[in-house]
């Protein structure tokens, strides 16, 4: 049986200045061959930006995401959430654990947990083209042994 998530979905917020409702597309996983305008916006900043069509607020709305690019074969995620530090390497922990046992080798997989890391990763394999110098998955949360 398989568990798959819908690369992307409909979903909706309140506007923070007016109350509005503020629709849009929530995407779910990016890859840089299929989905490059919306790659281009991750880039340059906007991708999680939106605005009301009521009062014409501009705001950001993050969240849970993944991006592969091929070329550089890498693969960040991004997980949104408020939990401990300690819940975050535990996260990395399992989530090590399950690259390694699917054995996908020679992809460089990455871990954030912060929307403008997120960017900036994404913005590094997409312009620097370096994959080796991504940090692989155990080296995010191993901030004890700096
Ligand atoms: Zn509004």
């Amino acid at each position: 049986m398989r568990s798959e998530m819908k690369v992307k979905d409909l979903s909706e917020v309140r506007c923070p200045k007016c109350g509005g409702r503020v629709k849009f597309t929530l995407w779910n996983f990016l890859d840089s061959d299929l989905n490059i305008e919306e790659t281009y916006m991750l880039t340059s900043g906007s991708f999680f930006m939106h605005t009301c069509s009521n009062c014409g607020a501009r705001f950001n709305v993050y969240h849970s995401m993944s991006f592969n690019d091929p070329r550089s074969r890498s693969f960040i995620k991004y997980i949104q959430t408020d939990q401990s530090e300690e819940v975050k390497r535990e996260l990395v922990r399992d989530l090590s654990k399950f690259v390694k046992e699917k054995g996908i080798s020679g992809y460089t997989f990455k871990v954030v947990f912060d929307p403008d890391d997120f960017i900036e990763s994404v913005r590094h394999v997409r312009f620097e083209q370096k994959p080796s110098s991504i940090l692989p998955l155990r080296a995010i949360c191993g901030k004890s042994d700096a």
